[in-house]
């Protein structure tokens, strides 16, 4: 068979998204509230999220139903294509199989508005006016400040500082979707002037954005706070990569013997892999997350009750964590670095489930050359974590002489972070 793309009818945009909660191993530990350490209660969340998210991040419906008018925004991208990576696979000489699902395809090029766009929704809905979040690389920010627009709701980004001087193209798209961007650390919090006092040069971290982004929106009317990855609902949303994934296989007759992603906060690489997690366990399939070397919190970090921002006014998660004050190098890799991971992924890690893996950053970029001088696009850094493990992955295939089928996410396009690439390709990259 020759298949290079395989594409879905509109109409086969998924009609709910896959909620793992019920199928886990055992129950989720619950999130405690950071004062009182008792068990958060829906009210507790209030301040900072509309009503109908704080119900879908505590449900235990297994499927929950995808409103028509975020189904409409997700068609303007959706279905994304699965595609085979046969070039890369020739350059290998492996018998393995490449396919990878092409989120890069989104207005801001990349998984993120799959969520964002449900988020805006469910605010503009219960009359919230404003939203206000964090961002590292910029791929957040964009995918919330497009999303917003659609729901004509003001959109407040904190971007960390590093990834903000680093790159500007990405604040450009923001403001271009109409939202407003500050550097974090900033002087428009009481979380943001302390650190500066202490550190004027602090880079910032996505522990102190979301510090400085749920300040804010606990401080103004109208204001809720937006995240992007990590929390149940946000994973919840990603999964239409996984549903479709899962269809535009079974149409050519593949099924997966590996699935890989790269993992920031976990929400593509639980998108992709969640609704493959019953076959996965009945039928063997090795589940990878990609994380860096420089922030290894699932193969590095200590399971435990622990913030999600770095000043402690999130509720405590149990998962693996580096500690909330951890601030990781700034590699190129915004959207991996932080030191927490979602807590159904935890999970399913120390369950054994899920395989965690840690790359140092000189091999990714090799992968993705690699990638882009076989496949032609020119893959984000983040999912350059993931790809240097795919090509693991089809060398072992080689050396093994084994026709694996491999599935990745491909999180998204690296056409503002060339900067990263000019670095890599004049030998300016550092591994610590
Ligand atoms: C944000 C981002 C990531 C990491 O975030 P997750 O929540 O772990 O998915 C990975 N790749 C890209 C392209 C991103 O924008």
């Amino acid at each position: 068979m020759n298949v290079k793309k395989i594409l879905l009818d509109e109409n086969e945009v998924p009609k709910k998204w896959y909620n793992i909660l019920p199928d886990l191993p055992e129950p989720l530990p619950v999130p405690l509230h950071p004062a009182t350490e008792e068990p958060v209660k829906p009210e507790d969340l209030e301040p900072i999220f509309p009503k109908a998210l704080i119900k879908q991040e505590m449900s235990s419906e297994r499927w929950i139903r995808i409103p028509e008018e975020v189904r409409d925004v997700y068609k303007i991208w959706r279905p994304t294509p699965l595609i085979r990576a046969e070039r890369l696979e020739k350059a290998l000489n492996t018998p393995a199989r490449i396919y990878f699902k092409y989120e890069g395809a989104s207005p801001p090029g990349s998984h993120k508005p799959n969520t964002a766009v449900a988020q805006a929704y469910y605010n503009a809905k219960e009359g919230v006016e404003r939203l206000t979040t964090e961002t590292g690389a910029g791929q957040w920010g964009s995918a919330l400040s497009f999303a917003c627009k659609l729901f004509e709701l003001k959109c407040m980004v904190y971007m960390v500082k590093v990834s903000y001087m680093q790159k500007p193209y990405r604040r450009i798209l923001m403001e271009t979707w109409g939202g407003k961007v500050v550097p974090s650390p900033s002087e428009m919090t009481e979380v943001g002037k302390k650190v500066l006092e202490n550190d004027p040069d602090n880079p910032g971290s996505l522990g102190i954005a979301i510090s400085e982004a749920i300040e804010d929106a606990a401080k103004h009317e109208n204001t809720k706070y937006s995240l992007g990855s990590v929390l149940n609902h946000v994973l919840m949303h990603q999964t239409v990569i996984g549903l479709e994934a899962k269809k535009q296989l079974e149409t050519i007759g593949e099924k997966p013997d590996v699935i890989v992603g790269c993992v920031g906060g976990g929400s593509n690489f639980s998108g992709l892999c969640y609704p493959f997690i019953k076959e996965a366990q009945r039928e063997g399939i090795r589940i990878i997350a990609v994380e860096p070397k420089a922030c290894p919190t699932l193969t590095g970090g200590e399971y435990k009750y622990d913030y999600g921002d770095s000043a402690g006014l999130t509720p405590l998660l149990k998962m693996f964590t580096l500690g909330h004050t951890f601030i990781p190098p700034p590699i190129h890799a915004g959207g991996l670095r932080y030191h927490g991971d979602a807590p159904t992924l935890c999970l399913l890690v120390k369950h054994g489930i899920i395989d965690a893996k840690a790359v140092t950053q000189i091999p990714t970029f090799e992968a993705g050359v690699l990638f882009a001088r076989t496949e032609g696009i020119v893959p984000a850094p983040e999912t350059n974590h993931a790809i240097r493990a795919v090509i693991d992955e089809a060398i072992k295939a080689r050396e093994n002489g084994e026709e694996k089928v491999i599935l990745f996410n491909f999180s998204g396009h690296g056409l503002l972070d060339l900067q990263a690439y000019d670095d890599y390709l004049y030998n300016k990259l550092k591994d610590t």
